[in-house]
């Protein structure tokens, strides 16, 4: 074997015909490391291994399911410190940030080693005489899943996790900009003992890998996270060949600022969720929807805070927000900007930042004076920038948030119960926060947005059974 970062195959590593070089974005002179890419006849391969190693493992005890991801939860956690700095090198997140998603990848194994053992169904009786009826519940087969660069372990842990639970085989296909979190991933739950053909790893380019995944017949489900164009197309081949599809898309997601909001709660909520992991999560705040009572000081208080925040090398201990992951990402940043400041928005920040090193870096950037139909609030631009939109009062702001083709998470900061609870009704998004940022999620509840945002079944916690497995209904005539 070589130097690269191989493949993982039916239980053995596997170089491909081309790799990838993987840059850290911190430093363009550190390589991370070269990772095969797979091509079609491989991505084959790995589908008919876990198409070959499903009719065991799905028929495994829940015992033997829950000791596999528990050992992988408990080595995820062990080692969160150094694969922390991995994603970090490999991301641009911040350490304390990848630490942060390494421990939530672990708890999430831990979750769903525990779900394998609440494996139930039901007994009913029939509403005819003699007979019973069970309902109970069986693993797809093999999942195909797809996932996007920003959250390189957590992202692969939410899929692989409850698909191995409820007894399914996988093959993974992680981000081309980032293998190395998913591989390190693969090889953990390799080593806690995953069955020959049980978890694949096929790395490399969507166009070749991904499509192999979407076309292959004997591929019974795809789980995709990403960009909505990417997953709207992938959604309509499945459809054409009856695979069940899952999908986790962009967001615009609405932080709306009340009169009467805790100013400086307000102000650490927005600074999270808009510029925190540079920007870089579906969640972020990119909205900030502000009445007219409280906005000046808020924008005040925004630049006074945004002035405080280190921008530099992901690896150093005080860095606050890391490098834009690749020069593409950079350019659409810094494309937003302009045509926000072109649609008449004025900017504060949103410069290249200068000495920090030789990476991508870009101050977080605030666009003031901005209305909703402005391109820099109707299209997602998944950087540290975020824009000010200022509404009369609550009934306007709340119609401002709904103004939006996607619907993954809205907040609002307010001291008023009476407006939190309105909103947490009528906003349309599938997360809704009181006070917090529109980021960060905990581990064991669902996750999903609607509207453009979402496709089919709620990822995370409890439901996602409902996306890995599928309900038998038994008819017993006694
Ligand atoms: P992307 O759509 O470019 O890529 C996502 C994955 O799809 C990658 O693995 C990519 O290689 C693969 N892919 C690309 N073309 C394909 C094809 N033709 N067939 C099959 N697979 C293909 O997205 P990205 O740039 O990696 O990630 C950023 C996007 O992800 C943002 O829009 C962000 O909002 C979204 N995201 C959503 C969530 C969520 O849960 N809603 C979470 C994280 C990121």
């Amino acid at each position: 074997m070589s130097n690269t970062f191989a493949n993982f195959i039916d239980g053995e590593w596997v170089d491909g015909p081309d790799v990838s070089v993987n840059i850290n974005p911190s430093n363009l002179d550190d390589v991370v490391g070269e990772f095969a890419r797979a091509d079609a006849e491989q991505v084959e391969r790995a589908i008919r291994a876990a198409a070959d190693a499903f009719p065991s493992w799905s028929v495994s005890t829940p015992q033997q399911r829950f000791d596999v991801l528990d050992r992988a939860g408990s080595a995820l956690l062990a080692r969160k410190e150094d694969l922390g700095r991995l994603l970090a090198r490999e991301e641009g997140k911040t350490v304390a940030e990848g630490i942060g998603e390494v421990g939530r990848a672990g708890q999430i194994f831990k979750f769903f080693a525990g779900e394998a053992l609440r494996i139930g169904g039901e007994i009913v009786p029939s509403v005819r005489p003699g007979m019973t009826v069970e309902v109970t519940r069986e693993p797809l087969g093999v999942i195909g899943l797809i996932t996007p660069w920003n959250f390189p372990v957590a992202i692969p842990a939410w899929k692989i996790a409850p698909a191995l639970a409820y007894g399914n085989c996988v093959v993974l296909k992680p981000a081309d900009l980032v293998p190395a979190s998913a591989w390190e991933l693969v090889k953990i739950i390799a080593e806690a003992g995953a069955p020959r053909g049980v978890v694949n790893l096929v790395m490399g380019r969507g166009a070749v890998v991904g499509e192999a995944l979407v076309s292959s017949p004997l591929v019974d489900a795809i789980s995709f996270t990403g960009s909505v164009a990417t997953g709207r197309a992938i959604a309509a081949r499945c459809v054409e060949s009856g695979k069940k599809i899952q999908l986790e898309m962009g967001g615009k997601n609405p932080m709306v600022v009340l009169d009467d909001a805790d100013l400086d709660v307000a102000v650490e909520a927005c600074i999270n969720g808009s510029f925190f992991s540079t920007g870089q999560r579906c969640t972020a705040s990119s909205r900030l929807i502000v009445t007219e009572g409280i906005h000046d000081r808020f924008v005040e208080a925004m630049k006074a805070r945004m002035s405080t925040l280190k921008v530099g090398d992901a690896l150093v201990p005080d860095t606050h927000i890391g490098p834009v992951v690749d020069a593409k990402q950079l350019q659409q940043d810094e494309d937003y900007i302009r045509i926000a400041r072109e649609q008449g928005g004025e900017v504060f920040g949103g410069g290249r930042v200068q000495n920090a090193g030789k990476g991508y870096f870009l101050a977080p950037a605030l666009i003031t004076g901005t209305d909703n139909s402005m391109r820099i609030n109707r299209e997602e631009v998944f950087g540290p920038v975020a824009s000010v939109v200022k509404a009369k009062d609550y009934d306007e702001a709340l119609v401002l948030a709904n103004d939006t083709e996607f619907g993954l998470s809205a907040g609002i900061c307010t001291t008023s119960l009476r407006h939190a609870t309105h909103f947490k009704r009528h906003v349309r998004a599938g997360m809704v926060m009181v006070n917090t940022a529109t980021a960060g999620v905990d581990y064991h509840v669902p996750f999903g947005g609607r509207k453009g945002s979402s496709y089919g079944p709620r990822e995370q916690g409890s439901y996602a059974r409902e996306f890995y497995t599928v309900v038998k209904t038994a008819y017993v005539a006694a």
